[in-house]
């Protein structure tokens, strides 16, 4: 977590944005819309302030929201969930994610994840003292994949979680049903606890997200985490869950409350709203929002291959990755150090989310992450810079 010189290195997310800002280029960097959250959603914050109580939320989340993710994954995946003793309410994802894996690992033990990986899962591991492995996620014709040789060699005696995501940041990759078939038998094979992010879990185009609790065998040793984030656009609200079996949520809850203890209880009861959508109007307001989504993604995919990147198509999340060499640039940091002054757009080189001098970040080096949950004026300063790569 120490830079080589023993400063606080800042995540890759928050330097990019400082450059963007610093720079004036288009932030294409971190993944945040730059449109607010819909009314409703916000309506309900504003009167449950008003209501209150405003003091400290139940250690487990308000009651409301805990319900509300028992009966949404109810609705969408089948999934019985008890919401007394199978959720925990957290301060977004994030502290999910490091709950989750705080409380789980720890020295000697192995935590695999796929590679590429969303920044916080290694730092986290590494706050743990366990031993970070990591599966490929492999490019090829036909977008990432998994090859079945990588994942059985993956798993050791040692591994104690798999910490997974899909919809898939940084590529846009929804993992099919098979791959998830071939992780949950080793997992079950290895006894291994599965911990999934599936925060961008309705931000998909086409692909079916299967949650793997769904798979046989996997919902009694899954914790599912989800946040308001994506799902809503607020993801300054920091509103997060997980549920699982309720010994694995009472591990996770045990050292939630030494992270944060609680987080808003207005906000909870706010998504809690949102979430039960009683009206239909969180539904109408997310298939909106998937729909520009892709509209988006098509018109950035458009304007990357125009100037000569070699994008893939992503099936979810709020970004895509592109190949920069047929562009004549085999170095994405390198790039992305000379784009915001040259194009006006501030992107991040794949490796970012690699693990330093890995195979696959040789094999990505060339490659740059974009997001495109921007405005669509914006994506078109955006694109109109990326013009003078040429
Ligand atoms: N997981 C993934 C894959 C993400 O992309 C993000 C951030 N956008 C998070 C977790 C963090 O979510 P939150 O803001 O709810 O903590
Ligand atoms: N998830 C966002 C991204 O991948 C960033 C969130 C953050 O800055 N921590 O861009």
């Amino acid at each position: 977590l120490l830079g080589p010189d023993g400063t606080v290195a800042a995540t890759i997310f928050a330097e990019m944005t400082a450059l963007a800002n610093h720079t004036g280029a288009v932030n294409l960097g971190q993944g945040f819309p730059d449109v607010e959250g819909p009314d409703h959603v916000k309506d309900a914050a504003v009167a449950a302030l008003r209501e209150g109580p405003n003091q400290y939320a139940p250690g487990a989340g308000v009651p409301e929201l805990c319900e509300a993710v028992a009966a949404h994954q109810k609705r969408h995946y089948g999934l019985a969930v008890d919401p007394t003793s199978e959720v925990l309410v957290t301060v977004g994802a994030t502290e999910a994610i490091a709950a989750s894996i705080l409380a789980l690992a720890g020295p000697g033990d192995e935590v695999l994840t796929l590679e590429p990986f969303y920044d916080s899962y290694a730092a986290t591991i590494a706050l743990t003292g366990a031993t970070h492995r990591t599966v490929a996620l492999r490019p090829s014709e036909a977008g990432f994949h998994l090859d079945p040789g990588d994942v059985a060699a993956a798993f050791t005696e040692r591994t104690r979680v798999l910490l997974l995501n899909s919809p898939h940041n940084p590529t846009g990759t929804v993992l099919s049903r098979e791959e998830l078939t071939l992780l949950a038998e080793q997992a079950i094979a290895h006894d291994v606890t599965v911990v999934t992010d599936e925060v961008y879990e309705h931000l998909t185009y086409g692909a079916e997200h299967v949650p793997v609790a769904t798979l046989p065998g996997m919902a009694e040793r899954t914790l599912t985490i989800s946040s308001a984030g994506k799902t809503l656009s607020f993801t300054g609200w920091k509103v997060g869950w997980l549920h699982g079996p309720a010994e694995l949520v009472t591990a996770v809850r045990t050292v939630k409350q030494f992270l944060t203890y609680v987080g808003p209880g207005a906000l909870q009861k706010a998504v809690a709203h949102a979430l039960a959508d009683d009206d239909g109007r969180t539904a109408a307001y997310v298939s909106d929002l998937r729909d520009s989504l892709r509209e988006r993604r098509d018109f950035l995919l458009g304007a990357l291959r125009d100037v000569g990147f070699a994008p893939f198509v992503p099936e979810g999340t709020y970004f895509l990755v592109a190949d920069a060499a047929p562009l004549g640039f085999d170095d994405a940091v390198a790039l992305c150090r000379e784009m915001p002054e040259r194009a006006g757009v501030v992107a991040i080189p794949i490796t970012a989310f690699c693990t330093a001098g890995s195979e696959l970040s040789r094999t990505l080096r060339s490659w740059v992450r974009f997001t495109y949950v921007k405005s669509p004026a914006v994506l078109e300063r955006a694109a109109a810079g990326l013009q003078r790569l040429r």
